[in-house]
């Protein structure tokens, strides 16, 4: 028997339904963006020469000491799928440019906060998606119009790029070594046939403990970490085969009976030199070698001897990027602040919705010198401020000088970065962002 009571809401379910569908997709969103912008807080206090290390600790037992934030968020253990998104973002940065992986992830971070805000304020998910885009592809012809053109053969610009990225490693006080090494091993594989392609594949890094940083070498050859008494090495491992064949100038052979002289490769001298506690076995004065070199990495211990790897691949990486795309831009949020400046100009002469989100999306980015200045003990507020100012009086490369907590133009002191790390950071973080927001249901499959 049915009480008029509780007929009453008969009527209201489908209006209470709906509200309870939106709700969810909703929450969902909402659920989503703050996993995500958990991770991007994570690894915000490493981002900048004055950021902090992480210590991580992996469920083997193996201890990690990095600032690097792929290596961070690789090793992280993130389950939720949005926040996974950020760790997949980081990933991609790595492989595009090799660098700004920390960046990448904070500029996700800020959007996924500016979304927040403007789904609060009734925006259309899809509208505002749409805006970012709009707003990410003027964006990068604000930084290429900001890129200044560099020449390979100008080996200073880059060693002062690949500097400002080893500036904000741990192993940052060798960078006066590292930085012309890795221009060097980089150049050196140039193919002048194809002078936009490097495969950083054709340098290898052999890490040999012991010794400093400060005795890492580029050696002209090959280096194997084996000893064998008569000479032979042994145990190479498959997947090096090409690297040294490559090297030597010489082909791998499966079977005796193929043993031949044009399969064989010549050199110089094949000498084993006694390292600390181990040895290892260079071959130099290769006839003929291959577009390859090799980079001998040391360090006192086993934390320190990965971390300078790491950073040398990031090194390696920037140098790269400028083989493919030969401009520089200015670092120390100083294109960020522009952009910044630049976009908030163009949303006001946009319309309705899309002039708030661009709006946003413009503020999203002063994260940058922001978290860069915060992390460096300066003042933030004061810090983006002033820059703000400069930059409106037409001071596009004015940034903050972390080293010296300072703002200055940032061209002169040497802190450039290839645009190419710029222009990916912003495009991915866009991208992953546009991607986060127009999810509005998770469906686990079992
Ligand atoms: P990522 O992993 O994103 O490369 P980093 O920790 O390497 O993160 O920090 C990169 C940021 O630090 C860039 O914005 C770069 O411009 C800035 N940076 C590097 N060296 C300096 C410096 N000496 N002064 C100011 N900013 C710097
Ligand atoms: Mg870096």
């Amino acid at each position: 028997m049915a009480s008029p009571a509780v007929q009453a809401p008969r009527s209201a379910p489908s209006k209470t339904e709906s509200y309870v569908d939106n709700k969810r997709k909703d929450d969902i969103r909402r659920a989503n963006i703050v996993a995500a912008r958990a991770v991007a807080d994570a690894v915000r206090t490493s981002l900048g020469p004055k950021g902090m290390d992480k210590m991580i600790s992996t469920a083997s037992g193996e201890v990690i000491i990095t600032n690097d934030g792929a290596t961070i968020l690789n090793k992280m253990e993130v389950l939720q799928p949005a926040a996974k998104m950020l760790v997949e973002l980081s990933k991609s940065q790595d492989i595009v440019a090799g660098d700004g992986t920390t960046t990448v992830v904070v500029i996700a971070g800020a959007l996924l906060k500016q979304c927040l805000s403007l789904l609060n304020s009734g925006i259309h998910p899809t509208v505002i998606s749409d805006s970012l885009h709009k707003a990410s592809l003027k964006a990068v012809d604000v930084l290429t119009a900001m890129a200044v053109p560099v020449e390979l053969s100008d080996r200073d610009s880059l060693i002062k790029s690949a500097s400002t990225s080893l500036n904000s490693k741990v192993v940052s006080q060798y960078s006066t070594l590292l930085a012309p090494l890795a221009v060097d091993a980089v150049l050196s594989v140039v193919d002048p046939a194809k002078p936009d392609l490097v495969d950083l594949r054709d340098v290898k890094i052999v890490k040999k403990l012991g010794g400093t940083v400060d005795d890492t070498e580029l050696v002209k050859g090959l280096v194997f970490d084996k000893k064998a008494k008569i000479l032979v090495i042994k145990d190479v491992e498959r997947d090096e085969i090409e690297f040294i064949t490559k090297t030597l100038n010489c082909l791998p052979i499966a079977n005796v009976e193929h043993f031949r002289a044009e399969k064989l490769g010549y050199a110089d001298l094949v000498e084993e030199v006694s390292l600390g506690d181990g040895k290892i076995v260079k071959i130099t004065g290769i006839k003929d070698m291959g577009r390859t070199t090799t980079v001998l990495v040391r360090g006192s211990n086993q934390l320190v001897l990965d971390e300078a790897e790491r950073s040398l691949h990031d090194a390696l990486c920037v140098v790269r990027c400028l083989v493919n795309k030969r401009f520089l831009i200015a670092g120390g949020g100083a294109p960020e602040i522009e952009l910044s400046r630049q976009l908030g100009a163009w949303a006001k002469v946009l319309q309705g919705m899309e002039s708030y989100c661009v709006k946003s999306f413009a503020e999203a980015l002063e994260v940058i010198p922001y978290t860069l200045a915060e992390n460096a003990g300066l003042n933030p507020i004061a810090i983006v401020t002033e820059l703000r100012n400069r930059h409106a009086k037409g001071e596009i490369n004015t940034g903050i000088n972390v080293r010296k907590g300072q703002i200055t133009n940032i061209l002169e002191e040497n802190v450039v970065q290839p645009l190419l790390v710029s222009t990916s950071a912003i495009t991915l973080a866009t991208e992953c962002v546009r991607m986060i927001l127009k999810i509005d249901d998770i469906v686990t499959v079992r």
